[in-house]
């Protein structure tokens, strides 16, 4: 396979907003015929950060490091964790469908649930379409979320786990942070849907603009918001967290209504990811103003 001298993080970055902009799958499929997304976020992590390694140890030794699903599913190009990139991406949701969301107090508005399936379809096309470019680019590539082993697991810790998280390689890439309720907080907010892909290939790793894996979030940076529980309509995010077997329970539900209301099969919930401070950018101030600057965030207190 000849390697390509044009792979660069600009080139990456180009091939998945071109995708946004020309693929007939990025669609909502309603009547106006709306795009599902029309902005990403992209960075990078290295598949030698030793941030692979703490996940498998907080998370579970079932969540693959980078290493372990490239080889897995590439094994005539075998790679080093350093051979490695981790491409990840942020679609943060469209106004339009925020808006609908924010309106709604127990079940997922109309736009919402469509994005849930048909923009979440285009995500997955995304995944195929930026691994089978990296691929003719002679960049082997895989997207772990797409994998036949793929799986979730239980797990004492969080209730159930996956062995591939993508806000967690979003994390590793530098672009956010968690919420109260598990949600991933990025510059344009936590009302997104992530993808990535690992690729043999060396790229520039994107600076991870915190050093607390919570920075972002209100609640644990002074104890304030806490808006997201308010938000849930079956109590599963607490003080203490979120309850993903609850969560679960009501995502189940909302097939039901998704059917009867709105006449397609899909389902979704993301209450708690509207109408909340987060909803569409870092509710921190220092922190986002920390980012402006390009300098770290100051760490969050410790609990009381
Ligand atoms: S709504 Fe508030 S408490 Fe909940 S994740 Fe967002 S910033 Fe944190
Ligand atoms: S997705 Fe829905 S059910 Fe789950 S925590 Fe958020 S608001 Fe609650």
């Amino acid at each position: 396979m000849k390697k390509s001298a044009t792979v660069s993080g600009d080139w990456i970055k180009e091939l998945i907003r071109d995708f946004i902009a020309n693929s007939p799958d990025n669609a909502m499929q309603n009547e106006t015929a709306d795009p599902a997304w029309d902005d990403v976020l992209v960075g990078f992590a290295s598949g030698s950060d030793q941030i692979w390694q703490q996940y498998k140890e907080y998370v579970g030794a079932f969540h693959w490091t980078p290493w372990e699903v490239y080889n897995q599913h590439c094994p005539q190009t075998p790679a080093g964790p350093a051979e490695l990139t981790v491409v990840s991406w942020v679609l943060p949701q469209r106004e339009a469908v925020r808006r609908a969301n924010r309106k709604v107090k127990k079940y997922p508005a109309e736009e919402w649930a469509r994005i849930r399936v048909y923009g979440e379809a285009f995500n997955a096309a995304l995944r195929r379409h930026v691994a089978e470019s990296l691929q003719k680019a002679g960049h082997p590539a895989v997207a772990p979320m797409l994998v036949p082993n793929w799986t979730t697991v239980k797990s004492e810790r969080f209730s159930y786990a996956s062995s591939w998280s993508e806000r967690h390689a979003a994390h590793a890439a530098g672009l956010g942070t968690f919420g109260l309720c598990d949600g991933l907080i990025t510059a344009k907010g936590k009302a997104m849907r992530v993808g990535s892909v690992v690729a043999k290939l060396s790229i520039e790793p994107t600076p991870r603009p915190y050093t607390d894996h919570r920075a972002y979030c209100l609640f644990y940076a002074n104890g304030t918001c806490g808006k997201c529980i308010d938000r849930c309509p079956v109590r599963a995010i607490t003080e203490n967290g979120h309850d993903k077997e609850k969560c679960r329970q009501h995502l189940v539900c909302t097939r039901e209504y998704v059917k009867k209301t709105y006449k397609f099969v899909g389902y979704g919930c993301g209450l708690c990811q509207v109408g909340v401070p987060c909803e569409a950018g870092i509710p921190v101030k220092a922190a986002r103003e920390a980012l402006e600057r390009g300098e770290l965030p100051p760490p969050p207190p410790p609990l009381a």
